[in-house]
């Protein structure tokens, strides 16, 4: 029987820690603020930002959403964002990605103020997270993994893990962290271009799947008694679902559940969890705005 990590619940716990620093910084006369800006009408987009500006209200911090065309210029997103940097009522700001072409998003990524860059994008943050310095904001997505890894027990000191993907969103960051001091694993980082990566995969202690392929890694990828984090959401087409669709995972699940110590079932796995450290890095972004 293989246990599955359930990322709703964790979340739930990740939430409510949230809401008694929210309580303290109130009582501090502070109200947490995030700025989500969506560009263009990408419907997918929509979904992510309604759900990170309504858990906010819900939370009682402080959201703007600001909402421009998808023909809206570099300049005007550029305008939005320094506006934002500046709004002493915003600590956190992330523009959704992806941005319409004609947006440059690495330049929006740097022009956003590190201290407000909750999604931790921005080089400064990267740099951080590379050096371990704790001040930086550590990526949403793979904060979520670690923590669903530590909540589950799963012992990552010592452990081979291998991280199936290398975007600066998940793969990069979540290696960091597994190789870092806090998580003292063996990392292997796989892409397109590995060769033989079943057989790489079944070296693992741990796998993180994060390729955006459905149902990439099977059963003859993972060895008896991993753990594994399944990072993915793809769009199946399925006749007999209400929206004509069903979300899987990069993992094989029916096939590679009954194999793994630990798993993250999709959805309710890692998803609930990028949102609540979204909300965790608002809150600490809130809280050094204070010191410096
Ligand atoms: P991405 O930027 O497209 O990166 C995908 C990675 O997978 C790339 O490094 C790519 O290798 C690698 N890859 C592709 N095909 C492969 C193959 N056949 N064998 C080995 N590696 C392969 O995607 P991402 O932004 O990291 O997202 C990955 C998945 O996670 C997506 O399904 C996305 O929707 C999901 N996601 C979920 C959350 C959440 O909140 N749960 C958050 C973010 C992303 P190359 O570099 O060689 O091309």
């Amino acid at each position: 029987m293989s246990n599955i990590i359930d990322g709703k619940s964790v979340a739930e716990k990740v939430l409510a820690e949230c809401g008694q620093e929210i309580e303290d910084l109130k009582n501090q006369g502070i109200i947490p603020g995030l700025a989500v800006v969506l560009v263009g009408d990408d419907p997918a987009s929509k979904v992510y930002v309604g759900s990170k500006v309504r858990k906010c209200a819900e939370l009682g911090l402080h959201s703007r959403k600001i909402e421009l065309p998808s023909n809206a210029t570099h300049q005007q997103v550029l305008d939005v964002v320094n506006e934002l940097n500046a709004d002493p009522k915003i600590h956190g700001i992330l523009v959704q990605s992806p941005p319409p072409p004609q947006i440059d998003e690495d330049a929006i990524v740097r022009a956003i103020d590190p201290a407000k860059d909750v999604d931790g994008f921005h080089p400064e943050n990267v740099a951080k997270l590379a050096l371990e310095d704790s001040s930086g904001f550590v990526p949403c997505t793979p904060a979520g993994c670690m923590r669903l890894l530590k909540e589950a027990g799963v012992e990552t000191s010592g452990a081979e893990a291998v991280v199936i993907g290398r975007s600066m969103i998940v793969g990069k960051p979540m290696a960091l962290l597994l190789m870092s001091k806090e998580g003292n694993a063996t990392v292997t980082v796989a892409h397109s271009r590995t060769k033989d990566l079943a057989e790489v995969c079944r070296r693992a202690d741990i796998i993180v799947a994060a390729i955006g392929r459905p149902e990439f890694v099977t059963a003859d990828m993972v060895k008896d008694g991993a753990a594994v984090i399944d990072v993915g959401i793809n769009r199946v087409e399925d006749a007999s679902a209400k929206r004509g669709y069903r979300l899987v995972g990069d993992v094989a699940y029916d096939e590679v559940a009954p194999k793994c110590s630990a798993i993250t079932p999709v959805p309710g796995g890692v998803g609930p969890m990028t949102i609540a450290m979204l909300i965790s890095n608002t809150i600490k972004a809130a809280r050094q705005s204070q010191t410096s």
